[in-house]
């Protein structure tokens, strides 16, 4: 049974391709040939991404939502949470206090909230990176593909909009006002526009299995992203699934190490989620597969009203608490922390035509 297993892997971390059964079959496997898929995974990270680890600074910088997303706390409808919005300056200063910390990029979330025009997004987008010299990532949701267009042509680097699951079916069930076939398409305008695309999906979904699992693996693939995160779901009390398991770290971890097979050249982060729920968690998934970590430089204030999920880490630290304490992490697993901005190594990115 080992020889299967290690047979598979080998073949994955040569030539970066599995059948949709390969995937399933390594999402089942456990013991010795669980030791060596993560060892293989964390072999082809250092091969083509190299020890050095990328650091996105994270700002949350609103957390009205006017969706419904079943397991988000942020859901238009959860009416606990107090919200909040930064405007231009606020995120302008978080982000200078995070380039002396050595930040290159500033990732820019929120819920999905039209408050932010297109344009007031363009200008702070253009200060980021004519002021600060910053890589900007955005993750708004979705929007008009004129909205993107504009952010790209105002410098924006990248764009993260998780499709979550790639169950068609579970989709709609999660998100009751959005339509996955739109979610996709988005995500293929992104690629047209010229972003580096990130994307994710959560483990552990009620309703979910191994096979849709699979299945959210084959459509990074597809979609050749830039940037893959994938998190355990965590139940939040305040939402429909309040009740639901939560997904496992080990489950999440065979996901990053078989999506580094997959594509040696793709971003994968350690995710704050898996931090989470197991103290180590983000240790583990650096190495076993990842190169990112996405530390919160969201003022402290802000932090417990960003409540995706409950019990998320770092809730009291500083940004420059965080950076010492991930730039400690990194080093302790003999890795450092990247001094570039982290572009994709992808070509066309590297010649700066992306
Ligand atoms: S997952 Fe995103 S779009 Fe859905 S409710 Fe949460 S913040 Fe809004």
């Amino acid at each position: 049974m080992q020889k299967k297993y290690e047979g598979i892997i080998k073949q994955a971390a040569a030539e970066h391709k599995l059948e949709r059964d390969e995937i399933i079959t390594l999402l089942s496997c456990d013991g010795p040939a669980l030791e060596f898929l993560f060892a293989a995974a964390d072999q082809v990270r250092k091969t083509f991404m190299g020890d050095a680890v990328h650091l996105r600074g994270l700002i949350e910088f609103s957390s009205y939502c006017q969706r419904n997303c079943t397991y988000c706390g942020l859901r238009e409808n959860n009416k606990t949470l107090s919200r909040y919005r930064l405007d231009a300056e606020e995120i302008l200063t978080i982000a200078r206090a995070a380039v002396p910390l050595g930040y290159k990029t500033v990732v820019l979330q929120s819920g999905e909230d039209s408050y932010y025009s297109a344009e007031m997004i363009a200008v702070i987008t253009c200060r980021l990176k004519e002021e600060l010299s910053l890589a900007v990532t955005l993750s708004l949701g979705e929007r008009a593909k004129e909205d993107y267009r504009l952010w790209r042509e105002a410098g924006a680097d990248r764009y993260l909009l998780k499709h979550e699951t790639s169950d068609a079916e579970l989709y709609g069930a999660l998100h009751p006002d959005m339509d996955w076939g739109n979610r996709k398409k988005s995500l293929y305008t992104l690629r047209e526009l010229g972003y580096q695309v990130g994307s994710g999906c959560m483990v552990g979904l009620p309703g979910q299995t191994l096979t849709s699992l699979a299945a959210d693996l084959l459509l990074f693939k597809e979609l050749d992203v830039e940037m893959a995160g994938i998190g355990p779901f965590i139940p939040n009390p305040n939402t429909p699934l309040a009740s639901a398991q939560r997904g496992t770290v080990e489950l999440t971890l065979k996901m990053i190490a078989i999506a580094r097979l997959l594509m040696p050249q793709t971003h994968l982060p350690a995710t704050t989620a898996l931090g989470s729920i197991d103290s180590k968690g983000r240790q583990k998934a650096l190495v076993a597969g990842a190169n990112v970590v996405m530390p919160n430089i969201t003022p402290n204030k802000y932090r417990r009203l960003y409540e995706i999920y409950p019990n998320k880490i770092c809730l009291d630290d500083n940004p420059a608490h965080c950076r010492n304490c991930i730039g400690g992490i990194i080093s302790s697993l003999g890795r450092t922390v990247a001094e570039s901005a982290g572009h994709s190594p992808k070509e066309q990115f590297t010649l700066g035509l992306g």
